[in-house]
């Protein structure tokens, strides 16, 4: 952020109108124009966007809801706040995303929806899913939290992800993202009735909106007609929003040549396997993750590169694996105990698993220069050699032992 963006933030707070107002609108307006979005509705992050979505396709106490545990935990918890349960399916391993051919068996008559990821910007196999959501005439609720930007071949046509293909699809600004308002969040659709049941939510159920009151020449009381919640966005957050929307085109043409780069760089390291992009999708690369040999010690290699200067993250955290999913129920569709994973890990997700034990992010930010990359993709080589965890089939001679 920049200049622009503390100018915006300055003229929304100088404007009198500080929370949920014009900005908003403007920012809502702005957004649904570039994903191709009939609506887009702002609120406060990605995390409550979700909870509302699921509510609008009708998910309740006790359904279940089709998803990965492969995702950062806030995509499980939205189905929690709902009283559902999470049924956990697997990804595949190159795209890190929910593989659609594991899908079908757990459909069962609980499934309310499906709850798709395009996880680190990568889009997922939407073609496939829907067409299994559609045969079971179930609701695709896209979690497109780091999505902003990606785009998929659908109809001889690139489009933006958020249009949306499924049903809802739900974005965040958080600061990890590509753009961000600090915190917020968009709920995208194109059926106006979901549109105007999250607006109602996102703002205590209030009926009338604070802008038009204002307004109006004559006094209005509000009525609550339903229980909603405060998940809005601030004129301040949108204002910043909209001139990051701005940004956005630049951000993912220099992320994308930035990935291209990496990809040509650690060519020649066949013991790394690098994400995969279908030839439908096109990520705009919100992170670049990279799978290490499985003998190899995922955090020895990050803290040789910290050593070199380079911070890496662990790649994305798997929820069924964590101290909350001990208490809060969850499934992986097998009968309990057939796949063991009631003691903290899943046969049937053994992918995601690996992919968390043994997949790190780079650094890859739009200011990033050459030379940083070219540091970035030696010091990753030279960590990986030196931990003699290559594979000997894969490194033809290249481990120094
Ligand atoms: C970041 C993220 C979220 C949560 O977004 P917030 O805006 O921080 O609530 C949800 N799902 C995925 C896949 C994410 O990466």
């Amino acid at each position: 952020m920049e200049e622009q963006e503390a100018e915006a933030a300055r003229r929304a707070i100088l404007s009198g109108w500080v929370t949920q107002g014009p900005e908003v609108a403007a920012f809502e307006g702005e957004f649904a124009t570039l994903v191709g979005a009939k609506y887009a509705c702002a609120v406060s992050s990605c995390t409550t966007a979700l909870h509302l979505a699921l509510l609008a396709v009708g998910v309740r106490q006790g359904d279940e809801v089709i998803t990965v545990s492969h995702s950062f935990i806030a995509t499980a918890n939205s189905i929690r706040y709902c009283g559902a349960v999470p049924v956990f399916v697997d990804i595949e391993s190159g795209t890190f995303n929910m593989n659609p051919e594991s899908l079908e068996r757990v459909i069962s008559e609980r499934t309310r929806a499906i709850l798709c990821v395009h996880q680190m910007g990568m889009p997922c196999n939407l073609s496939e899913i829907l067409k299994l959501a559609r045969k079971h005439h179930l609701p695709v609720v896209e979690d497109a939290a780091c999505a902003i930007g990606s785009e998929i071949f659908w109809d001889d046509n690139w489009e933006k992800i958020g249009k949306p293909h499924g049903d809802i699809a739900c974005f965040s600004f958080h600061p990890r993202k590509v753009i961000s308002t600090g915190d917020g969040g968009m709920i995208t659709t194109f059926k106006s009735e979901w549109d105007s049941q999250v607006r109602l939510w996102r703002h205590q159920g209030m009926s009338v909106a604070d802008t038009a009151r204002h307004e109006a020449k004559e006094v209005i009381c509000e009525s609550y007609p339903v229980v909603g919640y405060n998940y809005r966005m601030t004129d301040i957050q949108a204002a910043i929003g909209r001139e990051q929307l701005k940004r956005l085109p630049q951000i993912t043409e220099r992320r994308r040549a930035l990935a291209g780069r990496y990809r040509k760089l650690l060519a020649n390291a066949p013991m790394l396997r690098l994400p995969e992009e279908p030839p439908w999708a096109r990520s705009n690369w919100q992170s670049y993750c990279v799978r290490l040999p499985d003998r190899c010690d995922q955090r020895q290699v990050m803290q040789e590169m910290l050593n070199a200067g380079i911070a890496t993250r662990r790649a994305v955290m798997c929820a069924h694996r964590e101290t909350a999913y001990e208490r809060e129920p969850w499934s992986c569709g097998a009968g309990p105990g057939i796949c063991g994973c009631l003691s903290g890990t899943c046969a049937r997700l053994s992918e995601s698993e690996k992919a968390q034990d043994h997949a790190i992010v780079l650094p890859l930010f739009h200011q990033m220069t050459d030379a940083d990359q070219d540091e970035v993709a030696t010091s990753l080589i030279t960590a990986v050699l030196q931990q003699s965890c290559v594979d000997e089939e894969s490194s033809k001679g290249r481990a120094t032992g």
